[in-house]
């Protein structure tokens, strides 16, 4: 099938090289003409595992092309997919302008059937205003053209996107019109072991299932951590608490990690969005309020701790360990890092920061305020007062203690996600914080 992404994203790009791959011919543009011109190099705009690889492949086998031309984008395909941003305003609402711009050049640029599939997270029933800003496009233009919108949620996970891409859980087609429904199945078949993975759905339900995915993984986040604050309160360990519960399969392991909360360009915009939504439609949703606020106090309480552990000490030094909003991506949207490095600055402490991929985003937020290192992540130890571990990339979990206990001025560590033993750290003899348990000292 001839193919079109509009949004060379996280989403768009992943979608397109992954259509690409199973043989579709698939054009992805951009308003950025920078990532483009990278991207025909070969270049990804983000760091996913995998991603490259794959983008270089359909691109020499000619499936894969990159551009900058909206009505390329609608002239030549038969499905054209939207994966422009949907960015939280003031209020919390999504911000539709990106979506309703796109909408609009296809309505005026558009001369034959297409099916306009929605993969940005949207609120409910906006493939209705999708359908109705096209249909004005084309009333305006005086001519009649049948098209169907489709929602089609995008469920993929940053940091293994291409593989959640490739092979789906599951995937939502929303959509009532038989058309669109059987070229939308044909076209997710190869992805699927069972046609039974795909969903059938109304576009409505299809675009909420969005929002109540992310807002219940927020939510278990936010369970966990408010139970790892009352562990702390009791002397009890969250971490052996999540194995008392995870085992239970009505509950399980995942998702029920302690720390410092969630972060990321999904769950912190997708809770205010559906919360805000909720109330547009006057209904206050209380567990949505709270799991927001828990999520905003669990940052506050670790920065808090961190500062108050160093009130009475001048010229702090700390070394920052991962930066991201959460392991294998370069994101740092909403990452809790972000937010207290800036406490750590009004305090006037010495930053370095490491992380295997974030680094030249960092920059971007902290210029020459932070020192960064990207390489190795003992370099930025030397004379440091305590580790802050922010992400849990793979190589903390088991470093070198010895080492770092030479380069350190003090062997302290504040960790954010749980990840080191606090058995190693009383062997090693660290001062050892982290989340809903007792601290070593
Ligand atoms: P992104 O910011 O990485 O990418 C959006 C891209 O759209 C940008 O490159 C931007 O330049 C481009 N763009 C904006 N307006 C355009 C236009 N008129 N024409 C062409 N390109 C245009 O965003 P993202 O993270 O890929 O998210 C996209 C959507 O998918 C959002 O609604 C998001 O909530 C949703 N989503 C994201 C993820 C994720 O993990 N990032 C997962 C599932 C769903």
């Amino acid at each position: 099938m001839h193919i079109s992404v509009v949004g060379t994203g996280y989403v768009g790009l992943v979608t397109g090289v992954g259509l690409s791959n199973s043989g579709n011919d698939v054009l992805c543009i951009d308003i950025d003409e920078k990532k483009i011109k990278n991207l025909r190099k070969g270049i990804s705009p983000i760091y996913e595992p995998g991603l490259e690889k794959l983008i270089d492949k359909n691109i020499s086998e000619g499936r894969l092309t990159f551009g900058t031309s909206i009505k390329d984008a609608i002239s030549s395909t038969e499905i054209i997919f939207i994966a422009v941003g949907t960015p939280p305003q003031e209020d919390g609402s999504a911000n539709l302008s990106y979506v309703k711009q796109v909408a609009k050049d296809i309505g005026k640029n558009m001369d034959k059937y297409k099916i306009i599939v929605n993969k940005s997270t949207v609120p409910i029933g906006t493939a209705f205003v999708v359908e109705e800003i096209i249909q004005k496009e084309l009333d305006s233009r005086g001519i009649d053209v049948e098209f169907d919108v489709v929602s089609n949620p995008e469920f993929l996970r940053e940091g293994a996107a291409v593989d959640d891409f490739l092979r789906p859980d599951r995937i939502i087609i929303g959509t009532n019109r038989d058309k669109a429904k059987k070229i939308m199945q044909k076209l997710y078949i190869p992805f699927v072991e069972t046609p039974n993975k795909i969903l059938l759905m109304d576009p409505l339900s299809s675009e909420m299932s969005k929002y109540a995915a992310n807002s219940m993984l927020a939510t278990k986040i936010s369970f966990i951590n408010e139970i790892a604050n009352i562990c702390e309160k009791t002397g009890a360990d969250i971490t052996k608490v999540k194995l008392g519960i995870g085992s239970d399969p009505r509950i399980g392991n995942k998702f029920i990690n302690a720390g410092i909360g969630y972060g990321g360009s999904c769950f912190p915009k997708d809770v205010k969005a559906l919360n805000h939504i909720a109330k547009t439609l006057d209904y206050k949703s209380l567990l949505l309020e709270a799991v927001e606020e828990v999520n905003y106090n669990q940052r506050i309480k670790f920065s808090n701790r961190i500062t108050d552990y160093f009130k009475d000490k001048k010229d702090v030094k700390l070394a920052v360990w991962g930066l991201s909003f959460k392991p294998e991506t370069d994101d740092i949207r909403e990452a809790p890092s972000v937010d207290i490095i800036k406490d750590f600055l009004k305090e006037g402490y010495k930053i370095e920061a490491f992380d295997p991929q974030a680094v030249k985003e960092i920059k971007e937020v902290f210029g020459n305020k932070v020192k960064y290192e990207e390489k190795n992540m003992y370099k930025i130890l030397k004379d440091a007062d305590a580790i802050v571990i922010f992400t849990e990339w793979k190589e903390f979990y088991s470093p070198d203690f010895e080492k770092i206990k030479e380069l350190m001025k003090s062997p302290v560590i504040f960790d954010g996600r749980n990840i080191l033993s606090q058995e190693d750290m009383q062997d090693y003899g660290f001062t050892y914080i982290s989340i809903g348990r007792k601290d070593i000292c």
